[in-house]
């Protein structure tokens, strides 16, 4: 049983990213390390994401985030195709992993920082966020 993935305003995940059971997903590739990213999301580039969809899995399972949020710079192109493949992923190994629902930030990363809401610019690996 496929999951269908739904659609997040930005001003909708201010308020939801505070929840711990949410996890924000960046899949964009270069562009996180000098655009910024929202803060205390966690990278998973497209180019690489398919190989390393069991480590997201992983991830979540171990934070206990039952909500996953995809974006790219637009999500448009790469962040649906992701959140796709990540929920075909579950689907096909009949593993619900205790992911409840698969979500794509609307406008991606740009619109997040062109509509002025905080962005993180720091350059470690994992975002620790809190800024
Ligand atoms: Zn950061």
């Amino acid at each position: 049983m496929a999951k269908t993935i739904s659609y997040i305003t930005g001003s909708e995940l201010l308020t939801l990213k505070e929840r711990a059971n949410v996890a924000i997903v960046d899949v964009r590739d270069d562009e996180r390390s000098y655009d910024g990213h929202i803060s205390g999301s966690l990278h998973f580039a497209s180019d690489s994401f398919q190989d390393r969809i069991p480590n997201l899995v992983q991830a979540a399972k171990a934070k206990g985030k039952d909500t996953l949020v995809f974006h790219c710079a637009l999500s448009q192109v790469r962040g649906p195709k992701c959140a796709r493949r990540f929920a075909d992923y579950l689907a096909e190994r009949k593993e619900e992993a205790g992911i409840k629902n698969i979500m794509v930030l609307e406008r991606g990363y740009n619109g997040w920082e062109a509509s002025g809401k905080p962005v993180c610019r720091c350059t470690g690996a994992t975002c620790k966020g809190g800024c």
